[in-house]
């Protein structure tokens, strides 16, 4: 992904079927401030209904139990994840509102209804938290806890063959730029490559220890592309002129491709590049782990300076914000649409 748009996720491991059921309910509770339909919801579900029931009469905390095991059972209902956070909010626990709001929002367009509801929800408390939309083609993704821990290839400037160097590939083209990594063929360094570019790379990947110790993901380093589930190239100037990329697996025991831009430019200096190829790793390897793109410019995903390939400033983030955390939470802490899956077989 990055930038640009990744390629199509043809196979999908598990189907995603968002649920509306209480979209209306939603809407009604914001339009008139109360809840004034339900519809023939959870026909037959006496506790959901009653939950309901309890949520109408807007006596949140007596529905929060019900409300709270109703969405552990179903953790992609968009709206039971809703009706969470209201009732998460009325009892005071606010990282839990905070967190299925996020859900939400990560989960849904941007310009999705109940993500937006849950925006607004987001901006009745104390939180200033803007988590952001990582669908990838209308689907979350993440990496699977059985691929944990995941084999990260730092390649010491390699580059794949120039058909593979810094463009979308169709299925057909990323599997075999997958052979050519996995078959242990040499791979050609990239001409611009500097070692310190490897290093500042590698301090970006550090942006994320905090969601290790979270145990959110961990991650091992690989000295071979061969087992590897992220593979970290550099490349000269790839015709997409973006600073980073990171392509998704099309497949099960494809590895995501992170391709680094080496070549210096007009008014780019090395010292601003090997300053800049931190940032740009930390962002490539949030992409890797799932995220989408933020708009919000304090945010370590917001795409400004990948696009650019570095002519802007040097970027003012210099770690993950807030929202960058609350996404990759949020992303974690359900079921995905479809799950990356180890690179080994
Ligand atoms: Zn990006």
């Amino acid at each position: 992904m990055s930038a640009s748009e990744p390629p199509p996720l043809r196979r999908v491991l598990t189907c995603g079927v968002r649920t509306w059921r209480f979209f209306l309910a939603v809407l009604f509770c914001f339009v008139l401030g109360s809840i004034t339909a339900w519809g023939p919801v959870l026909a037959g579900d006496s506790s959901a209904a009653a939950a309901l029931k309890l949520i109408q009469a807007r006596r949140y905390g007596e529905a929060y139990p019900s409300i709270f095991s109703l969405a552990a059972a179903s953790p992609k209902d968009m709206s039971l994840q809703y009706y969470l956070g209201l009732c998460a909010m009325n009892v005071h626990n606010l990282p839990l509102a905070e967190l299925a709001f996020a859900r939400i929002i990560v989960r849904s367009p941007a310009q999705d209804p109940f993500a937006v509801a849950a925006k607004k929800a987001l901006a009745t408390f104390r939180s200033q938290l803007m988590p952001y939309s990582s669908l990838c083609n209308n689907k979350s993704l993440r990496w699977s806890p059985q691929a944990m821990p995941l084999r990260i290839w730092m390649s010491d400037g390699r580059t794949l063959p120039a058909p593979y160097v810094g463009c979308i590939m169709d299925a057909a083209t990323y599997q075999a730029a997958t052979n050519v990594l996995q078959s242990g063929g040499s791979l050609s360094v990239t001409p611009s490559y500097d070692p310190a570019y490897r290093q500042s790379a590698l301090a970006g990947l550090r942006w994320w220890d905090w969601a290790v110790k979270e145990g959110i993901f961990s991650y091992v380093f690989t000295d071979s592309p061969r087992d590897a589930d992220i593979v970290v190239l550099f490349v000269e100037h790839p015709p997409l002129k973006k600073a980073g990329y990171t392509l998704y697996p099309y497949a099960n025991h494809q590895p995501c491709i992170v391709q680094l831009e080496c070549a210096l430019s007009d008014g780019i200096t090395r010292a601003f590049k090997v300053h800049s190829m931190e940032y740009i790793m930390a962002h490539e390897l949030g992409h890797s782990l799932g995220l989408g793109h933020s708009n919000n410019r304090s945010d370590l995903m917001t795409p400004g300076d990948e696009k650019d390939t570095g002519t802007a400033p040097a970027a003012p983030v210099t770690a993950c914000s807030e929202n960058d955390r609350a996404s990759l939470r949020a992303i974690y802490s359900m079921p995905p649409d479809a799950y990356f899956v180890s690179a080994r077989k």
